[in-house]
């Protein structure tokens, strides 16, 4: 069944989401206020896409955003977050240490994977994913409910919690439509 997908659209990489869900279907809002949260009966879903999450953090300051969207997550319903989606969506933050909502029980060190000059491409571990990698965050610690998704030099890069994927890479920009696919159908 099509949905009405959310993309948080203050910075960074949404509209790459946006055309990958069109694609499975779903239409799309692009997300900046508290009311693009709940206008026409609400979302579906959310996604949190890549970019600075530092500067998605001010921005989400600056527009009143941080308790609506907390509330929209924590009322259950699907998301993906990728990248500094992710970073956002994690319990702690190092690298340096930043605030975060914590829905995801994991700790990510931003950058991880190597800063702008070390972004890469690559495939997972098993061959089935073509892996986009921009400054990407690593995971450091899972908690006991988080399923690996996907692993990388064996090590977990994309994961699920409940209604919330995340990964450390950019499926937006690989054109690999799956997890979009696993979190909204
Ligand atoms: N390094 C960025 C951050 O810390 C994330 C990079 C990305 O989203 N491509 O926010």
């Amino acid at each position: 069944m099509a949905k009405t997908i959310g993309v948080l659209a203050l910075q960074g990489g949404f509209e790459a989401h946006a055309r990958i869900l069109r694609g499975l279907g779903h239409a799309v809002r692009e997300v900046r206020t508290a009311a693009d949260l709940t206008a026409d009966g609400g979302l579906d879903g959310l996604v949190f896409p890549g970019g600075e999450s530092s500067t998605m953090l001010k921005l989400i300051g600056f527009s009143d955003l941080w308790a609506p969207i907390d509330a929209f997550v924590r009322s259950g319903r699907p998301v993906l977050a990728t990248c500094a989606g992710m970073i956002l969506a994690a319990k702690a933050v190092a690298g340096p240490e930043q605030a975060s909502f914590g829905w995801l029980d994991v700790d990510v060190t931003r950058n991880g994977w190597g800063r702008q000059v070390h972004s890469f491409e690559a495939t997972t571990d098993d061959g089935a994913v073509r892996l986009v990698f921009i400054r990407a965050p690593r995971l450091t610690r899972l908690g006991d409910g988080v399923e690996v998704l996907h692993t990388f030099d064996g090590e977990p890069i994309a994961v699920r919690q409940g209604a919330l994927v995340a990964a450390s890479f950019h499926p937006e920009l690989a054109d690999e439509p799956a997890l979009h696919a696993l979190a909204f159908g």
